[in-house]
């Protein structure tokens, strides 16, 4: 049975949404792409554990957080997308100083909510675009931090629809990586703060938004950095000396600002660009 009769013998079952052959350029900051075979959102974590039960044997299936990482062809994804939306969202405080966080909700939505709960710690996640998905798998952060630094447990579900928690100590986090098996959806996750002066915590979170703009170009379509940086190296600063930075192939161009970002040009003409 193909992949579409597979899903119609189990709609009625289903109230979340299924999309089939949505381009995936609407889902990704490059705004690029081309179709996915099918996009399912999940209504909530027993229906995800149900598609996944009925459907993913033999299938091919990949998660999009917010897509701020990820550059999809033009030929687009014969598989399955899975998205998850407002109800993988949710933020919640427990012990006083950790913050449970759904996969989907935005990093800055989770620094938000670290200020309003006076935890700091959590400040470097205000200028990180993605999702607690994207930035668990990516191990994403900037200015001496990563989600390493700060995850407790993250729970996740399998492709046969199973839970279990992970947590930090049995996970290898790297510079914008960690080894969890990459079938793995992550659900949610624990994250640790320090109880401090809200004041404080709110200052250095607007520091570091305001370092951030000047650092790197904003309003554009990009993925951020596009090469990781070499040991005791910065990628931006190779691109600069070989003499890229501004260079342009088809609609593609490299920022001036920060050549380490790689830009889909035919944004450029629009009014709100700031390169
Ligand atoms: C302007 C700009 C600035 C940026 N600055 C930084 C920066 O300072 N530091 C930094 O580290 N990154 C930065 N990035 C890159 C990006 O924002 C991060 O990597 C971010 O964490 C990606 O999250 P996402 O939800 O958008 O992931 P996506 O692009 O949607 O996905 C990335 C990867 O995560 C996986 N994934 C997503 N959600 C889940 C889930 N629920 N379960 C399992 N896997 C999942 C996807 O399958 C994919 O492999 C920047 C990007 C932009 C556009």
């Amino acid at each position: 049975m193909n992949l579409v009769d597979q899903i119609n013998e189990i709609k009625t079952k289903i109230s979340g949404k299924l999309l089939f052959d949505e381009n995936l350029s609407r889902y990704s900051w490059f705004n690029l792409g081309g179709p996915a075979k099918v996009i399912f959102k999940p209504k909530n974590v027993n229906e995800l554990s149900f598609f996944l039960k009925s459907i993913a044997n033999n299938n091919n299936v990949k998660v999009l957080g917010a897509g701020s990482n990820t550059l999809i062809r033009d030929g687009g994804f014969n598989g399955i997308i899975i998205k998850l939306g407002k109800s993988f969202s949710h933020l919640s405080l427990i012990n006083k100083n950790m913050i449970i966080a759904g996969a989907s909700a935005l990093d800055k939505n989770v620094s938000s909510f670290a200020v309003d709960n006076s935890l700091s710690g959590l400040e470097f996640l205000s200028c990180i675009p993605g999702s607690i998905g994207g930035g668990i798998r990516m191990n994403s952060g900037c200015y001496e931090n990563d989600i390493s630094k700060i995850l407790v447990s993250v729970q996740v579900m399998d492709l046969n629809g199973k839970m279990k928690i992970i947590y930090v100590q049995d996970i290898k986090f790297s510079y914008r990586s960690c080894d969890l098996d990459r079938s793995l959806i992550f659900i949610s996750a624990t994250f640790k703060g320090n109880k401090d002066n809200f004041d404080k915590i709110k200052k250095k979170t607007d520091d570091l938004i305001e370092r951030k703009k000047k650092d790197q170009p904003s309003k554009i379509k990009t993925c951020g950095s596009t090469f990781k940086n070499p040991k005791n190296n910065k990628a931006w600063s190779l691109i600069k000396s070989s003499g890229c930075a501004g260079m342009k192939v088809g609609e593609a161009y490299i920022s001036d600002k920060h050549c380490n970002f790689f830009v889909n040009k035919k944004m450029l003409n629009q009014k709100s660009l700031k390169i």
